[in-house]
């Protein structure tokens, strides 16, 4: 299988200390489809962000971060290739702050194929549309769309269905699952929550505290294994998606019991 993605020996410790990624070494097929899991502060960002090429690993130590073959990033300094590989590799972040009008946000010349882009994301009407407006779903997917126009071979996303709820979740996991099946794209997707992982990604590669504390086929991931690997940790990351917002013991309790009621009946 061709490389898409390759670690060796990263290392970071930010500059208060934190030792926020320890030892990691992982090599990423082309065309693989990847869940990066962890608990909040488990590195799950850093580690994507290194991989853009947006932060370099330390310094004094021993590392490469190679996409499609070219260098990222070695022994902390940023290749002088960089545009050329970032040129490749396709970001959709956990906010995504758009402020032109959708066909602004890509170069003018490329309207055409924006505009079959945003259709391919299911978006095509809002491309008219100021990005201000769009829901957090729909910007989510155009910023997906922004990776299609771009031709990235590579995608990272970080936890880009953080914010949304579960009906745009899916659709935004059901889209990055066809364009890495469509157009084997390799997908590199950063997620709270397991349940999602294993639904999507056929891997997973979990961290915690900075280490790679797991990686391999998801249906071996089983829930007595992450309480082995996180210990307490692993409720967070084992909680259903899209937990309510409101907490059951702010609902008035009428209101709770004629909920269950309803609920037993239908
Ligand atoms: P995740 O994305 O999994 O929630 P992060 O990669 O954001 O985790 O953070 C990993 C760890 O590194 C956390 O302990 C976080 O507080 C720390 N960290 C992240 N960025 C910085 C920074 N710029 N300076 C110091 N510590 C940081
Ligand atoms: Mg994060």
């Amino acid at each position: 299988m061709e490389t898409a993605l390759r670690i060796k020996g990263l290392n970071k410790h930010f500059a208060n200390g934190k030792h926020a990624l320890r030892d990691i070494d992982l090599t990423v097929g082309r065309g693989e489809m990847v869940a990066l899991i962890g608990a909040s502060g488990s590195g799950k960002s850093t580690l994507l962000r290194h991989v853009a090429g947006l932060v370099t690993a330390d310094a004094n130590s021993e590392s490469l971060i190679e996409i499609d073959g070219r260098c990222v990033q070695r022994n902390g300094r940023i290749s002088s290739d960089i545009r050329a590989v970032r040129a490749h590799v396709g970001f959709v972040f956990q906010q995504f702050n758009l402020v032109a009008r959708l066909p602004r946000v890509f170069v003018a010349q490329e309207r055409a194929i924006a505009l079959e882009a945003l259709t391919r994301v299911g978006i095509a009407d809002c491309h008219a549309q100021r990005a201000s407006t769009l829901s957090g779903g729909q910007q989510q997917r155009a910023a997906i769309a922004r990776t299609l126009v771009q031709g990235a071979k590579v995608v990272l996303a970080d936890e880009p269905i953080a914010s949304l709820d579960p009906e745009s979740s899916r659709k935004v996991m059901e889209i990055l699952a066809r364009i890495n099946r469509e157009d084997r794209s390799t997908v590199i997707v950063s997620l709270h929550q397991v349940d999602i992982a294993i639904k999507y990604c056929p891997r997973v590669i979990a961290l915690h505290q900075g280490k790679v504390v797991f990686d391999g086929p998801s249906s071996t991931l089983t829930p007595a294994l992450l309480r082995d690997l996180y210990g307490v940790q692993a409720d967070e990351i084992l909680a259903p998606a899209m937990a309510p917002v409101v907490a059951p013991q702010a609902v008035p309790q009428p209101a709770m019991a004629g909920w269950a009621a309803r609920t037993q009946v239908a």
